[in-house]
């Protein structure tokens, strides 16, 4: 999942940034209005987190802009306390949640969460493959209900994969969901992630395949029913 944040107290938008990046999202950092129209121009996002006090304007005229253009991108309002007129402007013009000034990373990282599970973004809860389940909310991987361990990142790409189980994901739309822009990225970042997350599932036994598709991307592969004991 890939998320703007628009913030431009730098030490705020650098710790903010960096608790959601543990937290297994792709952040891109903006400091100004300016600058998030401008990277809303070069890459579509998941969800945008919009301070509302900018250098160069309100976030609101964001919001504003957003909904006029008939982007339903979610936008979750990062406020001060005491802006509570602003708040409830900007829920008006087409925000989808607020958080209070100083909250937890790890509460946003809960509410980002909630907005994807929205219609549009929703896919229930828990994903299921064949034995393997993830849970979105918890971000737990289990295979046949024993829990697995799976860093962040590679929670982020199992993610991905098994919203479109038995589709091939591209390489770029992969990338794309799991990198910042200004991410240092090497060529075989992906491939590497595969290869450990293909390792660590078949080491706990799942029954899913990751299959590599050259030149495209990659699938997440259910047994087929007819195969699988379900007794
Ligand atoms: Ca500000």
């Amino acid at each position: 999942m890939r998320l703007l944040l628009v913030e431009d107290n730098p030490a705020l938008g650098g710790l903010i940034s960096a608790g959601l990046i543990r937290q297994g999202f792709a952040v891109d950092l903006c400091g100004s209005l300016d600058e998030a129209v401008e990277a809303r121009g070069l890459a579509p996002y998941d969800v945008v987190l919009l301070d509302l006090g900018l250098p160069d304007g309100d976030g609101l005229d964001l919001i504003r802009r957003m909904r006029r253009e008939g982007d339903p991108t979610p936008v979750l309002v990062l406020t001060a306390r005491g802006e509570l007129g602003d708040r409830v402007a900007g829920l008006d013009l087409g925000a989808d949640d607020y958080l209070v000034k100083p909250f937890d990373v790890a509460e946003l990282a809960a509410r980002c969460r909630a907005l994807l599970r929205r219609p549009g973004a929703c896919l229930g809860v828990v994903l299921r493959a064949g034995n393997l389940a993830l849970d979105t909310t918890s971000r737990t991987v289990t295979v046949s209900g024993a829990a697995v361990a799976v860093p962040p990142r590679e929670v982020a790409l199992l993610e991905h994969l098994l919203r479109r189980e038995g589709q091939v994901a591209p390489r770029a739309s992969l990338e794309h969901h799991l990198y910042a822009m200004d991410a240092e990225v090497t060529p075989n970042a992906l491939e590497v992630s595969v290869s450990r997350l293909r390792k660590r599932l078949a080491a706990a036994g799942a029954d899913v395949r990751l299959r590599t598709v050259h030149g495209v991307g990659y699938a997440l592969v259910a047994p087929n029913r007819g195969d699988s004991a379900d007794a």
